[in-house]
């Protein structure tokens, strides 16, 4: 199963093949702050199953807190991923802007500690008040 992905202005373009396993929400501030949304919806999977197909010139990356490196697009700011250098080997698609079909387990709501007071969550799957161990 292969889902492609683009940002925005269509500069930076991707693959994902295979499963994307379990997908969290994560309501954290930092996550909020970076999409303007609610919430961050991010897969783990190895970086062996995720592909940039075109952009590597466009995309560029912040370090967002300590070792924790969000890259997106430098011309539409549209998120791509997100990498981790306490895990090494996997890469964190931010899964919204994937088309096609998507092979995943939405599996929990986690930093709900921190989550946007407006807004409730309306579904059953297990919620953390931080980060949900791997
Ligand atoms: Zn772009
Ligand atoms: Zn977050």
């Amino acid at each position: 199963m292969t889902a492609k992905g683009q940002c925005l202005c269509g500069k930076v373009k991707y693959q994902v093949t295979g499963s994307l396993g379990e997908v969290r929400y994560c309501h954290c501030l930092r996550c909020r702050q970076a999409t303007g949304t609610a919430f961050s919806t991010n897969a783990r999977i190895p970086e062996d199953q995720f592909e940039l197909l075109e952009g590597a010139d466009a995309l560029t990356s912040y370090e967002m807190g300590p070792g924790i490196h969000r890259y997106f697009c430098a011309t539409c700011g549209a998120p791509a991923f997100v990498k981790l250098d306490r895990d090494p080997g996997f890469i964190r698609p931010r899964i919204g802007a994937l088309t096609g079909p998507v092979d995943v387990t939405l599996a929990a709501h986690v930093w709900v500690g921190s989550k946007a007071d407006w807004h409730e969550i309306a579904d059953d799957l297990p919620q953390y008040e931080e980060a949900k161990p791997r």
